[in-house]
């Protein structure tokens, strides 16, 4: 059971995921759960990757999922917002660009789910961990990451530690590793999403974890709340966690996005 968000002042998800890409509901399910759930702002982020892979929406989809997001801003009472999960690659960065730049988001959430062609987060390669030394994957992934950042296409960076979301842990410390990606969150002006999802995953940890959250509140780095739903009964979950570690931390504000433009919201 998801406890009321109701004591605070301004609550928004910005990752979902409907029908278009890899969701089990289309926007008005979700928003429908949203309001009961006191979620004053619902951003739908559906998978947008330049490979051509079965969890993400179509390119040929893209007009018809910025008309229906148009429409529902005009009609709906919560506040509904125009994101997207993109894939980033390293070398197709003008490729990337080139899509963004051609819709009029609120905002762009840039997520590292591959390596190579490995697609570290789906349960059907799980195998390819093992052929991995897991201290130097993460290496690996974490690069990656901060190419993301550093790129500055995107507004927000996805689940940045989701390398670790089937439990394979680094046996070495990787608190450096850490530092350094919190430094180059710092230094690219990037906002990082706190999700929620892991939590329901083998790792059982918010994305990122607090250790990292820690860095990025000690250094300045905004973030945003996704719960990465792909099903309407997922809108918001564990926001109370994580509003709780937010505030342990340290942290009284998340950012809001219009038009990739941000305004700063008390928590
Ligand atoms: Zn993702
Ligand atoms: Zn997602």
């Amino acid at each position: 059971m998801i406890k009321s968000l109701g004591n605070n002042k301004w609550i928004m998800d910005y990752h979902i995921h409907t029908t278009l890409s890899d969701g089990k509901g289309n926007h008005k399910d979700y928003i429908k759960t949203a309001q009961k759930r006191k979620i004053d702002e619902i951003g739908f982020s559906d998978h947008l990757c330049l490979k051509k892979v079965s969890w993400a929406m179509e390119l040929s989809h893209i007009s018809s999922m910025i008309e229906t997001i148009n429409h529902l801003k005009e009609n709906s009472k919560a506040v509904i917002k125009l994101g997207i999960e993109m894939d980033y690659f390293l070398g197709y960065e003008d490729n990337i660009k080139e899509i963004i730049d051609s819709i009029p988001f609120d905002y762009v959430i840039g997520s590292v789910h591959f390596i190579n062609d490995w697609t570290v987060d789906h349960p059907d390669n799980i195998s390819e961990y093992d052929k991995w030394d897991i201290d130097e994957l993460y290496k690996v992934y974490f690069n990656l990451v901060q190419m993301a950042a550093k790129s500055k296409l995107f507004d927000i960076i996805g689940h940045p530690d989701v390398i670790k979301k089937f439990g394979f842990k680094p046996k070495r410390d990787i608190s450096i590793l850490l530092e350094e990606t919190a430094e180059v969150f710092k230094n690219s002006g990037i906002c990082v999403e706190i999700n929620t999802s892991g939590l329901t995953k083998p790792c059982k940890e918010i994305y990122p974890g607090k250790k990292l959250i820690k860095m990025c509140f000690d250094k300045g780095v905004p973030v945003i709340l996704g719960s990465d739903a792909h099903r309407p009964k997922d809108i918001g979950q564990y926001f109370d966690k994580a509003l709780k570690l937010l505030k342990d931390v340290g942290y009284t504000e998340i950012v809001q996005f219009t038009k990739r433009k941000r305004k700063f919201i008390r928590i």
